[in-house]
């Protein structure tokens, strides 16, 4: 393969060619208008570039054997969206209008969607326009609304190789009532002890346990699992609740998994990966095993065998069947568009 393959293009580096915009003002949205993907006009003043006010959503969208694009849980990730955007005192985007903005912007980007196991990815983001540097401790009160889209191909370009994870029990991957809102500043937050475990331990990811109680990686959210049991940390503010990680209870409590929500120490993680599994879940991961965890310290404990695990394997299979349509699914999750 030639390295201008697109499919060796990192996730996300890629955008399809048009994009979408609506403007909050004066107390209202108003229309949208779709456009080739171009720099958009942005006063230097703008409270996002001073003040982090910006949220963001991020799902895909499947092309099937038969050329057919269909959404997975779109419903979820716009209230999200909406739920991050009350969090941050933003203007709260309208879901009918959000809908018909990725509808038509899915639409007009038909023509870049990849075959399975690509996908296009849709990135709907809301930045705080307001002109004024001296709003710190004001909200904006004007706002922009984005949709890109991205064709998509494997996330983690090594395939199935298990990750290896440091995980972290000292810093916090964001401020405490912040983490279920997906906002670009906590991944700002997390990149520097992101970055000094990578250079430390050689890991791919940082899993976050401050205090001892495991949370969920930079990006993912986290999950032991066994033959007929998985236990992850219950709902709280302190993490994203992922579409992902629901899909997967969902499904797995079908299959029988007694699934146990709730908060759980360090140390027990440690006693389960003797002969358990793990694996980190979400829209771009799916669900991604985990081989290897590090401690401060460098001290390494294989999960298992160090190889993603056969009930791992098992649940990203079956959900990966369902977004393809390869398998019916019972939950309605999918829209054909
Ligand atoms: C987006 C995200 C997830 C995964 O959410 P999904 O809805 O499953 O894609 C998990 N954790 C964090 C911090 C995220 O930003």
């Amino acid at each position: 393969m030639s390295s201008t393959n697109p499919q060796n293009a990192p996730f996300g580096s890629l955008l399809a060619p048009f994009m979408v915009v609506a403007n909050y003002r004066d107390g209202a949205w108003g229309a949208h208008e779709f456009m080739p993907v171009a720099p958009i006009p942005m006063h230097p003043a703008a409270h996002v570039l001073h003040y982090a006010s910006e949220c963001f959503e991020g799902f895909k969208v499947y092309k099937w054997a038969d050329d057919s694009l269909h959404i997975f849980r779109m419903d979820r990730h716009f209230a999200r969206m909406q739920q991050s955007a009350r969090s941050l005192v933003l203007p709260v985007p309208d879901a009918a209008q959000l809908e018909a903005m990725v509808l038509g912007v899915i639409e007009r980007n038909r023509a870049s969607a990849p075959a399975a196991p690509g996908a296009l990815y849709v990135r709907p983001m809301l930045l705080g326009t307001t002109q004024n540097i001296g709003a710190a401790a004001t909200p904006s009160s004007e706002a922009m609304l984005i949709v890109l889209v991205s064709p998509v191909w494997d996330y983690f370009a090594g395939g199935v190789k298990p990750l290896r994870i440091y995980v972290e029990e000292q810093a916090t991957r964001c401020a405490s009532h912040l983490g279920v809102t997906k906002t670009g500043g906590n991944y700002a937050a997390a990149l520097g002890p992101t970055l000094a475990a990578r250079k430390a331990y050689q890991v791919d990811q940082v899993l976050f346990a401050p205090g001892g109680e495991v949370q969920e990686t930079g990006a993912a959210n986290f999950l032991l699992i066994r033959d007929g049991h998985i236990l992850t940390r219950s709902l709280d503010a302190s993490f994203l609740h992922g579409v992902t990680r629901d899909s997967l209870l969902t499904m797995a409590a079908d299959r029988g998994y007694r699934i146990e929500e709730r908060p759980f120490p360090v140390e027990e993680m440690l006693e389960w990966i003797k002969d358990g599994e793990a694996a980190l879940s979400g829209t771009a991961a799916v669900l991604s095993g985990v081989g290897t965890l590090v401690r401060a310290g460098g001290i390494s404990y294989s999960v298992g065998t160090g190889q993603v695990g056969p009930n791992t394997q098992r649940l990203r299979a079956d959900l990966v069947a369902i977004q393809q349509g390869t398998t019916p699914e019972p939950y309605g999750w999918l829209r054909a568009v």
